[in-house]
């Protein structure tokens, strides 16, 4: 139990989508309601969909304000203080209470939940005080989700689908969407322009595509390839939602370095370049288109056709090397 309180709150650690933040576990690993094929904890032992309390809402505040501590102490700034547990945060019944009493702390809360209790009105509640909040939108088709999200038993897709929109129509802050492409399973354009129709509704400021980058619960996983990725990206913007990815690269996307191989490498981590926009920021940067055919001989960008358009993404890592270590 000693251990358990002490994991309540790490970091802060950097985080692409919210700066630097500090991590609030408040759910005992690994308790969820879905057990993702993709899951970086591994199958999941405990399933369940009660809510019910684990720490108690003080206990929560005090080893949080703790860190926040510290971190004040080292001059570490902190821009979000984000429930990120090693399980799905809306099980904890007490949600709510803790953003509110963390609020005290003066800094800005995150959320990052499956969605799959969100048709329940007091875990919308609950969300609804949260600062950021991101859901997790993987697939429409129902067998595809149970595929790919295993969810609980008692689950039903259509009746989350619902919560979603209900929350995005109260919900007045900042509103995320994370999903997840696995390849074969989800990552086909039919399920694709599906997840992106659903997604255009509630207009979340951002919307991230990723895929696993760690070693998945079950080892055939393999993530998406460049390609569909690219296609994803595009079927996202043709419906007007800001779409960035996440695969796995963690640094600062936008900074322009002056080094024109770095910033091209962080730019196109983020988003496909086309060949226009590869060529205009190649213009500004006064060198020339040898630098990107350099970057795709050393298996670092790789070239993508879509529409008879060309665009060019970063190579994702090895994904023998980064998934099955
Ligand atoms: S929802 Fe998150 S914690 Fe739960 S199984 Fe899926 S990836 Fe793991």
């Amino acid at each position: 139990m000693v251990n358990e309180v002490k994991m309540i709150a790490f970091g802060p650690v950097p985080s692409r989508r919210l700066g630097r933040s500090l991590g609030i576990n408040n759910i005992p690993p690994k308790i969820c309601t879905y057990s993702c094929i993709y899951c970086q904890l591994g199958r999941t032992p405990n399933m369940r969909v009660t809510r019910e309390a684990f720490y108690k809402p003080e206990e929560v505040l005090q080893e949080v304000e703790k860190k926040v501590k510290e971190a004040k102490e080292r001059r570490e700034p902190i821009d979000y203080l984000t429930f990120v547990p090693d399980g799905e945060p809306t099980l904890d019944i007490n949600l709510g209470k803790e953003i509110e009493l963390l609020k005290s702390l003066g800094i800005k809360i995150a959320v990052i939940t499956n969605a799959s209790l969100i048709w329940k009105e007091d875990v919308r509640d609950d969300l609804s005080k949260a600062d950021w909040v991101s859901l997790k939108i993987d697939a429409l088709n129902n067998d595809l989700w149970r595929k790919i999200n295993r969810a609980h038993g008692s689950l039903k897709l259509g009746k989350i689908l619902e919560g979603i929109s209900e929350f995005a129509h109260i919900f007045n802050s900042e509103l995320a969407t994370e999903t997840m492409l696995v390849q074969d399973i989800n990552d086909h354009a039919e399920e694709l322009e599906k997840i992106a129709d659903f997604i255009a509704r509630p207009k979340p400021k951002k919307s991230y595509i990723s895929i696993p980058t760690r070693p998945p619960a079950e080892k055939w996983v393999e993530p998406a390839t460049e390609h569909t990725i690219n296609i994803a990206y595009q079927l996202f913007s043709e419906k007007s939602i800001d779409v960035e990815y996440l695969i796995g690269y963690e640094g600062n996307a936008f900074a322009f370095t002056g080094n024109v191989e770095e910033d091209l490498l962080s730019i196109t981590s983020v988003h496909p370049m086309r060949e226009e926009g590869a060529n205009e920021f190649l213009t500004k940067a006064k060198a020339d288109w040898g630098i990107i055919e350099k970057l795709i001989n050393e298996d670092k960008l790789i070239e993508v056709k879509y529409k008879n358009k060309k665009f060019y993404i970063r190579k994702l890592l090895d994904n023998k090397k980064r998934v099955r270590k």
